[in-house]
């Protein structure tokens, strides 16, 4: 799951980058808004993290031109405490929440997690599909209830592939999510991670179709 924060300040980023990686996302960066346009209409992302303040073009900006291009990523939305008026412009704009500076990150986090479900249609923080299960408050899985141990590359795979299930996805989409933009992406070893969570899930866990990409069915097994 990719979330593109886009913030001046590189402390702030740096907070939010690590405890978003934490967690489980990858993340990339724009110092500015006309880099963050960019990346907004180039890259595909779960979530963006929009700070207002930005050189070059103001977040508000950033934020409409993307709406009015038809780009409907969920955006959460940073303003400084006293800011009201640039809160309601924000909302007015398409931000999908927004918090106001300073934050606790905890919070940033339950946010952006809440609003990543939500755009992929689960309301709950669980997200079943057959007999696997995923916590994504406690970044567990589960099979047949029973706790799996993850690694966290793992974990994002799968959290991924649940949050779409039901849709082929791409192998360059898995791939994008997994390694950012800035790693080199390697398909084979998706492929050993693929592998790897199939060992721990069972074999039909994750359908392969060939030339496409990967799926986790959204039928109920019995
Ligand atoms: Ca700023």
């Amino acid at each position: 799951m990719r979330i593109l924060i886009v913030e001046d300040e590189p402390r702030i980023c740096a907070e939010i980058s690590r405890a978003l990686t934490a967690v489980g996302y990858t993340c990339d960066w724009a110092a500015d808004g006309e880099d963050a346009w960019f990346r907004g209409e180039t890259e595909s992302y779960e979530l963006i993290v929009l700070d207002l303040g930005l050189p070059k073009m103001d977040g508000l900006a950033v934020l409409k031109r993307w709406r009015a291009a038809g780009r409907n990523t969920p955006v959460l939305v940073l303003t400084a405490r006293a800011a009201w008026p640039e809160r309601v412009e924000g909302i007015d704009a398409g931000a999908d929440d927004y918090l106001t500076k300073p934050f606790r990150i905890e919070e940033l986090v339950a946010r952006a997690r809440a609003l990543i479900r939500r755009s992929a249609g689960h309301g709950a923080p669980v997200i079943k599909a057959g007999r696997i299960q995923l916590d994504t408050r406690q970044m567990r899985v589960t099979l047949d209830d029973a706790p799996v141990q993850v690694s966290p590359l793992e974990y994002r795979l799968i959290s991924y592939l649940l949050h779409h299930k039901g849709r082929v996805v791409p192998t360059t989409e898995l791939l994008e999510d997994l390694y950012g933009d800035d790693d080199a992406r390697d398909a084979n070893a998706l492929e050993a991670i693929i592998a790897r969570l199939r060992k721990k899930l069972g074999a039909k866990a994750i359908e392969t179709r060939r030339g496409f990409g990967y799926l986790i069915s959204s039928e109920e097994e019995t």
